[in-house]
């Protein structure tokens, strides 16, 4: 759990000493990386799978989903990495468009979630099995790939700017306090598991896997394919995040709102598509550039 934004300011060096120990979570949390990491590894096609094993660290047993909150893991000490988990758009207008609105606070372009799926699928593509020194860069431009395309999916990774995603609003969820996006980070997904699949975050990837291949199976090369034939195509799926954003995350949310089981079962569909689009789409923009 690492800090998403700077911490806010505050006038009391007490709170700074507690929000430095208690950050602001950021990105899915743990699990929903877990999931999409899980999903999107098991589609892999032989010569990305190969790629992907050759990548990763030996003691990750091959198991893409174990790193996939690396990124998030690092974020305090490679801090210039922490504008590229996510894409501000302007409040209220519930569009995103790349060239507007992906910089960083200090107005450079291409910082942000989309920018930085670009630029590590660029270095994946890169991939020779033969060369150590550029495997061990790429192991990293996996694990951050992974990471992100997870990251452009959570739809307040893509919300607006002065609330920061959501961060900034204060709600209950049922009984404890939290902030609206840790709700989407974490809430919804960890209760889901909790209540519906006997705390084992595995059912929930079997579950959603399943309705990939039997529920959502029209719609699987919308999701897979990229327009141009480009390798990654990480605008379109920012476009889906803030429409999402305003459909379901931030809708009929205000500060202090209690969010509770209407919530809750309204919001875990569009979670669970999310989830599933990330997955499909990680698999497909790996099997593209390693294979
Ligand atoms: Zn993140």
């Amino acid at each position: 759990m690492v800090v998403k934004r700077e911490a806010p300011f505050l006038l009391c060096s007490f709170l700074l000493i507690v929000i430095s120990v208690v950050p602001l979570v950021n990105g899915w949390g743990r699990n929903g990386h877990f999931i999409i990491c899980r999903i999107a590894q098991a589609r892999l096609n032989q010569k990305a799978a190969s790629a992907v094993k050759d990548l990763l660290p030996d003691y990750a047993d091959n198991n893409l989903a174990s790193l996939c909150s690396w990124a998030d893991e690092i974020k305090s000490r490679l801090r210039w990495s922490s504008p590229l988990h996510y894409v501000d758009t302007p409040d209220f207008q519930c569009s995103y468009a790349y060239d507007r609105d992906c910089k960083n606070a200090a107005g450079e372009k291409g910082v942000c979630v989309a920018g930085a799926i670009r630029n590590y699928t660029a270095q994946l593509r890169s991939y020779s099995a033969s060369s150590f020194e550029a495997q061990y860069n790429l192991t990293e431009a996996l694990l951050f790939l992974s990471h992100f395309v997870g990251d452009i999916h959570q739809p307040l990774h893509v919300g607006f700017t002065t609330d920061k995603g959501g961060n900034t609003i204060d709600v209950n969820w049922y009984t404890w306090k939290t902030v609206l996006h840790h709700v989407w980070d974490d809430n919804i997904i960890d209760t889901a598991i909790e209540r519906f699949y006997q705390s084992d975050v595995e059912s929930l990837v079997n579950a959603i896997a399943r309705n990939i291949t039997e529920g959502w199976t029209s719609q699987i090369n919308t999701w897979e394919r990229c327009n141009y034939n480009t390798t990654s195509c990480p605008d379109g799926y920012a476009s889906e995040s803030i429409t999402a954003a305003c459909n379901w995350a931030y809708k009929g949310v205000d500060e202090g709102s209690t969010l509770d089981d209407d919530y809750f079962l309204s919001r875990l569909p569009p979670i669970y598509l999310r989830l599933a689009e990330a997955g499909v789409r990680l698999a497909a923009t790996l099997n593209r550039a390693l294979g």
